[in-house]
């Protein structure tokens, strides 16, 4: 039963990659992300408070995402392993997940800032099935409809430039660190670089899970 973290800036392919990561490791992934979202379409008092802090790119506070992430680790059958897909992104977060569970190793993304961007401004999402696109190089066969369920492909509103430059902040800022914290705890790294646009997520993928294998993981 593998547990895992996988860290990188926003846009470098986190939940692409552990989307794939899923079948081929039979885990579960809980993405912070994919819930915030789905908690604002609630329209619920916290999916409010919630929208202030997502379309701004600014962290959502540390108790809220750490409640949400208990909530999501609970619903996980009994020795299955999981990802976490943009949990933690703070010392304080890394902390509360530290209490309860171990976590075996953290798969860093190492991505340079201009592919972000690009890539950012042009990722679509399938609003039915939640299928990730990219209108460059990850291109769905017609660019508002889902190749695997026919379900409308949107833009996140976050995925604007302005919002973009903030999140990429935050990440530096508050995120980053948490690399030292997980290394002065000696937990193992997968580092995979990606410095070119158009590297299909099934190598990436292949390069993780072979860094992983190297560990015993995989
Ligand atoms: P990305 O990594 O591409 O920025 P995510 O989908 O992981 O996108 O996150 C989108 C937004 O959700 C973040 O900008 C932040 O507002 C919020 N969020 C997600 N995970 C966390 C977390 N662990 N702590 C605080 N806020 C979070
Ligand atoms: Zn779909």
């Amino acid at each position: 039963m593998v547990k895992l973290v996988i860290f990188g800036p926003p846009g470098s392919g986190k939940g692409t990659y552990a989307s794939r990561l899923k079948e081929r490791l039979n885990v579960e992934v809980i993405s912070t992300g994919d819930i915030f979202r789905e908690m604002i379409k609630t329209g619920t008092s916290l999916g409010e408070s919630v929208r202030e802090y997502v379309e701004k790119g600014l962290l959502v506070p540390d108790e809220i995402t750490f409640n949400v992430l208990k909530e999501n680790l609970a619903k996980i059958p009994k020795g299955k392993g999981f990802i976490l897909d943009g949990y933690p992104r703070t010392v304080w977060q890394a902390q509360a997940l530290d209490r309860i569970a171990k976590i075996d190793a953290v798969i860093h993304l190492i991505v340079p800032d201009w592919i972000i961007v690009k890539r950012l401004s042009s990722r679509r999402i399938c609003q039915n099935c939640g299928a990730i696109y990219n209108l460059l190089f990850l291109k769905p066969k017609n660019d508002m409809i889902c190749d695997k369920c026919g379900g409308p492909l949107y833009q996140r509103s976050d995925d604007t430039p302005e919002v973009v430059r903030k999140r990429i902040e935050v990440y530096e800022k508050q995120t980053q660190p948490l690399l030292a914290y997980y290394r002065d705890k000696n937990v193992p790294f997968v580092e995979v670089k990606c410095e070119k646009l158009e590297t299909p997520p099934e190598v990436i993928v292949e390069e993780i899970l072979a860094g992983l294998k190297k560990l015993n993981l995989a």
